[in-house]
């Protein structure tokens, strides 16, 4: 009986393989086709210089319009990764941001978000450089964040394709610190221009003293080692002030702004040189 019911198990456990293959390649399909037809976007969310409360940048974060509704990373980065679709997203979305981005009022930076698995493609920093050539955009103002949920496994591929992008001026960010298994490892693998504190240690760090330790510990480190810290998801005035006064250089999060498309960005740049809530950090 206990046999019976074994088989009965894997007999659902295969129908569940096959209907999870099914969906994956109904979605790689719309993927492809959501790629040729431009469904794929950028929003930018701006990065804060803590101290002057001016933009020093943006991040450029991937969304993918699907049936009437706004995809978010989390859910189509990992497929697209194993699809072997990433890095034709990446050039794509970095081609639109790079064109939409050149004529604005502040010659603010632009962050780019790439997964360690991404950098096993030994043609990537090639074809970054000959987008940022055909559409004009300066390599001194792109940033590179990589992000520390994966170790990065071919290290010496991965320095190679670094190398190449930083010999150009393009600056490198480790993303996501402290949340990805082998944090201080990464920094003497790659040549970190800065580190970008993850949200969940910036997240309501005002009520908890284990959080405060952790960060002003990142911060000693990143002061060690002379390398800028940006805090992400900040989204309170005190949380502003308190990675101020620790001595945290930029921040980015709902507080200052939200991921906007390139309209919205432009009608904030309008309205003045800062968010309101900036302003009310220097003052
Ligand atoms: P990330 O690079 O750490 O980006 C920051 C994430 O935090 C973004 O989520 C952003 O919308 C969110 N965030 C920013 N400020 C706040 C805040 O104040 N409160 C809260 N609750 N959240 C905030 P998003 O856009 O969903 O992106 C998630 C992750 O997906 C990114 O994390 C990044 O690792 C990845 N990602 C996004 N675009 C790309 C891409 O083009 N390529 C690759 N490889 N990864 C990407
Ligand atoms: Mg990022
Ligand atoms: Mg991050
Ligand atoms: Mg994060």
């Amino acid at each position: 009986q206990a046999k019976e019911a074994g088989r009965g198990c894997y007999c659902a456990f295969a129908s569940q393989m096959d209907a999870e293959i099914r969906r994956r390649s109904t979605i790689e399909a719309e993927m492809r086709d959501g790629l040729t037809q431009g469904l794929f976007y950028p929003r930018y969310q701006p990065i804060i210089d803590l101290r002057t409360g001016h933009v020093t940048g943006f991040e450029l974060l991937a969304r993918w319009r699907r049936e009437d509704a706004e995809i978010g990373p989390d859910q189509f980065i990992p497929i697209a990764e194993e699809c072997g679709l990433l890095n034709t997203l990446m050039l794509d979305l970095l081609d639109r941001a790079c064109s939409e981005t050149r004529d604005w009022t502040v010659p603010a930076s632009i962050a780019i978000n790439i997964s360690p698995g991404q950098l096993r493609d030994d043609w990537l920093s090639h074809k970054i450089l000959s987008v940022l050539a055909r559409t004009g955009f300066p390599p001194q103002r792109l940033t590179v964040e990589i992000t520390e949920n994966a170790l990065i496994v071919d290290a010496e591929k991965a320095h190679h394709a670094i190398e190449s992008l930083k010999n150009q001026g393009v600056q490198l960010a480790l993303d996501d610190f402290g949340t990805g298994y082998a944090s201080i490892q990464h920094l003497r693998m790659l040549p970190f221009d800065k580190i970008k504190i993850d949200r969940s240690f910036v997240d309501s760090l005002n009520e908890s003293t284990e959080k405060l330790r952790i960060v002003r510990a990142i911060l000693g480190l990143a002061g060690t080692l002379e390398l800028p810290v940006v805090a992400e998801g900040i989204e309170t005035l005190e949380t502003a002030e308190m990675l101020r006064s620790l001595g945290c250089a930029q921040g980015q999060g709902y507080l200052f702004g939200r991921p906007m498309d390139k309209e919205e960005v432009e009608r904030w740049l309008a309205d003045g040189v800062m968010p309101p809530a900036a302003e009310a950090l220097i003052r």
